[in-house]
Parts: C-alpha cells; sequence; structure tokens
C-alpha cells in the first residue's frame, strides 16, 4: 500500500468504492487523512464499512471542508450527464482527481512509464512489466489493469511504474510526471461518456500533457487518428516522438511488418526478434503491442537484449485469445476481453476456420466492421441482448445459431467443431459487445467459459 504523506491531516472525499475506490480510501486514512468514503450502491457502502472505512454522503454535508475528492474513473462524471457529486465539488472548488495522479504526488522521485489507447493497454502493460522485471529493475505494474494505484508495492526513489491509463483515468490527472507516455491507437469506442470522437481523442491525447519535456511520445501509426497525434506532437517539438507500427516501417521508430521487430531509434534499423515466434503475442495486433513495450522500455533507458529476452518469455494475459484447451486437433480460445468489434477482428484474423460465439451487450456499429472476414467463420453461436442484430447481420453469409447463453453456445459449437474436425479450427469466444448482459464482467464471462470448455473437454 501506497502512503501519501501530502494529504496526512487533510480531509479527503473518495467517490465510487470498487476495487480501487476502496484501495485509495484505505491508502489515505492509513495516510493520516480524514477520509469519507461514499458510493451509490449500498453493498459497496456496506463492504467499505466492514474495511473499517467512514461513509459520508457528499450531497448531505459529506463534500464540507474537503481538500480533495477521489473520483473512481468507472463513474461517467461529465457525460452523458453530469454527475450531482462532481457538480457539487466543482461549485465549491474542490479537485478532482483519480488514484493514479495520487500515486504520482507520493512517489515523485520514481519514473512512470504510462500507456494507454483503445486497445491493447493491458497487454502492453503487462508486457513492459515483464520486461521491466526481466531487466532487473524495481519495478510494478497495475493502474486500470489488476492491482489498483494505491495498492501497488511502495517502490523506492528510481523504481519504475508501468500505468495502464484509461481516457477516464487520464481526465482525473493533475500533476504526475511522466517519463514516457505510449498511445497505442485510437478508435472509436466509449463515445457516450465522452461527449463524442473528439472528446474521447481529446481525453487520450490529454496523456501527452504529463510527459515531462524531452521524454518520449510513443504512439502508434496504423491508425489515422493517431497518425494525426504524432504529426501534432512533431510539430509542438516538446517531446521526443517515437512512431510504432505493425504494418510500416517508421523512420526513428519500432515496427515490424512481416513479424520481424525492427529497432530503428538510432536510426541503424537493427532486426531484434521474430514476434511470430512468440506464442503468447498472437497476430499482429499483438506486433503493435510489442512495439510499443519495446520503444518504450528502450527510452527508459533497458537494454535491448535484455528487452528481447523478456519479450520471449511473455506468459500472455488472462482473456485475450488465451488458449484454454485443444481437442481433437481443434483450438478453444477465450477472447472475452473483445468488448468490441475492432478488438474481435484481431483474433479473428489469426485463424481460417472459426466457430464464433459472438453476442452481449452491443456497441455501437455492432459487427458491421468485421463483414471482410465474414468467410473465415465456419458457424456462428450468437448469445445475449445482441444475438438477433447480429443474426441479421450474418444472414445469407455466414451459418448461426442463436443460443441464448453462453452455456448453449459452448455445446453447439464443441458438438460442431468435433464432428467436422477441421484441422487448425477454433471454438472462438470473441464476443464484440461488453458482457453485462449477462455476466458481472469480461473476467466472469472468459471464466465461465473456461469451465465449460474443460467440462465439454472432459
Ligand atoms: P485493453 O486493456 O486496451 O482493453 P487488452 O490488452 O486487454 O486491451 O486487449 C483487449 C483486446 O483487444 C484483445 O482481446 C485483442 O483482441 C485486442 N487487442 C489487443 N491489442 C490490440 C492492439 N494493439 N490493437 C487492436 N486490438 C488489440
Amino acid at each position: 500500500m501506497i502512503a501519501v504523506p501530502s494529504l496526512a491531516g487533510t480531509i479527503a472525499a473518495v467517490m465510487g468504492l470498487g476495487r480501487s475506490g476502496r484501495a485509495t480510501a484505505l491508502a489515505l486514512a492509513a495516510s493520516g487523512a480524514v477520509v469519507r468514503a461514499w458510493d451509490d450502491d449500498s453493498g459497496k457502502r456496506d463492504a467499505a464499512l466492514a474495511e473499517g472505512l467512514t461513509l459520508a454522503d457528499p450531497l448531505t454535508g459529506g463534500l464540507d471542508g474537503c481538500a480533495l475528492l477521489v473520483w473512481s474513473p468507472g463513474i461517467p462524471h461529465t457525460y452523458p450527464a453530469p454527475h450531482p457529486v462532481a457538480q457539487a465539488a466543482a461549485a465549491r472548488g474542490i479537485p478532482m482527481v483519480c488514484d493514479v495522479e495520487l500515486l504520482g504526488r507520493a512517489r515523485p522521485d520514481c519514473q512512470f512509464l504510462a500507456i494507454t489507447g483503445t486497445n491493447g493497454k493491458s497487454t502492453t502493460t503487462t508486457l513492459l512489466g515483464h520486461i521491466a522485471q526481466g531487466c532487473g529493475l524495481s519495478s510494478a505494474a497495475g493502474g486500470n489493469l489488476g492491482t489498483a494505484a494505491l495498492a501497488m508495492p511502495e517502490l523506492d526513489p528510481g523504481g519504475t511504474y508501468v500505468m495502464e491509463l484509461s481516457s477516464y483515468q487520464i481526465e482525473l490527472l493533475d500533476s504526475i510526471q511522466l517519463d514516457v507516455a505510449v498511445l497505442l491507437n485510437i478508435t472509436p469506442d466509449h463515445l457516450a461518456r465522452h461527449g463524442g470522437i473528439e472528446g474521447y481523442v481529446a481525453a487520450k491525447r490529454r496523456l501527452f500533457r504529463y510527459l515531462k519535456p524531452g521524454h518520449a511520445a510513443i504512439v502508434g501509426m496504423d491508425d489515422p487518428t493517431c497518425r494525426g497525434v504524432l504529426m501534432a506532437i512533431l510539430a509542438a517539438s516538446r517531446w521526443h516522438a517515437v512512431g510504432i507500427s505493425a504494418e510500416r516501417r517508421v523512420p526513428g521508430g519500432v515496427y515490424a511488418p512481416d513479424g520481424v521487430l525492427i529497432d530503428d531509434t538510432e536510426n541503424d534499423a537493427v532486426p531484434c526478434l521474430d514476434l511470430r515466434e512468440i506464442a503468447s503475442l498472437p497476430g499482429r495486433h499483438n506486433w503493435q503491442n510489442a512495439c510499443a513495450a519495446f520503444a518504450a522500455a528502450r527510452h527508459a533507458g533497458m537494454d535491448p537484449d535484455e528487452i528481447c529476452e523478456a519479450l520471449s518469455t511473455y506468459p500472455g494475459l488472462a482473456h485475450r485469445q488465451e488458449l484454454v484447451g485443444t481437442v481433437n486437433g481443434v483450438l478453444y480460445v477465450n477472447d472475452s476481453k473483445a468488448t468490441n468489434a475492432d478488438a474481435a477482428e484481431k483474433a479473428l484474423v489469426c485463424y481460417q476456420d472459426v466457430y464464433w460465439i459472438a453476442g452481449g451487450q452491443p456497441k455501437e456499429g455492432g459487427i458491421d466492421a468485421l463483414e471482410r472476414h465474414f468467410g473465415r467463420i465456419r458457424h456462428a453461436f450468437l448469445i445475449g441482448e445482441a444475438a438477433q442484430a447480429f443474426g441479421r447481420r450474418l444472414d445469407g453469409k455466414v451459418a448461426f445459431t442463436q443460443c441464448g447463453d453462453l452455456g448453449t453456445a459452448v455445446a453447439r459449437a464443441h458438438a460442431m467443431a468435433q464432428a467436422e474436425r477441421v484441422a487448425g479450427a477454433v471454438v472462438l469466444l470473441s464476443p464484440a459487445c461488453a458482457s453485462w448482459d449477462q455476466f458481472a464482467s469480461f473476467e466472469q464471462r472468459g471464466d465461465v467459459f473456461r469451465q465449460l470448455v474443460r467440462e465439454v473437454a472432459a
């Protein structure tokens, strides 16, 4: 747990008592702050009480005398509608920040490597965390994924924090100083919360505001929005701009258009590593993640040979094209984290014969963007709220079965895949939808899939 000594003796309100909110409230209380915790959900309030936290409703006196409001990034505060607590704090001039900002204040002598983007944040963060460990750095990885910021280990000065940052967290930063900032990619997502695509891009771009002058701004070159961001960074000439790509050569950058990672950061285009041989990083999208992690590690001073060594021993992440079993040559892959069409596409293009389990709570655009990959789908098994709309989209192009729930989908997909036994075929859960209509989280959806596969395989 991390102490925030600058808040000792002050009153701090904590809004949102999920995993990160509770960790924040406990860390601030241990730092000597008077903490007033709140969540609109009474179950979460009870859990906080049981942990010894003091509750106070911010709308009925809880904000009185507060020096700070720590906001859980998961709660919308501006769009689609301003949150009354955020409005009340703004009216009183109480600054609102997230826990990552407090980590920055608490450990100013540490190095911060921050990663954002629409997709690939968690993979790149864990990969870079794995590299930092492999290179022998005193380091920790967390933030939006895994360990909450203030529940991370307290590293000594000179230690390295590898932080995944969502656009919501970036909006709640204030003074943190980053040593490396990575923007992987931008495609439309979470638009309702940012008031549209412009707000979303602005939130992502805002990350560079916190990057120390002269330090590395590492930006993916594989989508037009990010290319525009890199151009703007170059024009500002305030930071060291580094392009990365899984599709093209980038002078001065790190790229892998054919799977071999090339380090051109010293303008000598050194081939470093064949990413196609790393089973835990399947697909071109993971080459982008690997290039970003490599570039970030290089600019944080790590040795290229040690970085490559660590890349090749990356264990992979659950729910991201996680191979959960193989039965008679048919692969069973859990890609529950693919909560939008763009992410699902990344998995679909890795396989030729797919028994595709898809659906859940639909995202804007549905699966329209996947049409050019329909030829890879032998059969689709549709679940959740999106099932009827997805069926209409597939109709006449891809054979599909309305399954309703995941258990039925796995049973049907397994039966068909085992009857057909196409070599290298895959039963792929890559839903292109959020999970909340039928599950508590994408993790739970993936865990259920893994268990169901184990049962049918047995
Ligand atoms: P995030 O934390 O940004 O949601 P993850 O690393 O958890 O990203 O990956 C989520 C999903 O996004 C993966 O299952 C994969 O399908 C897809 N994905 C991963 N990396 C990339 C990338 N660089 N570009 C596009 N899609 C990606």
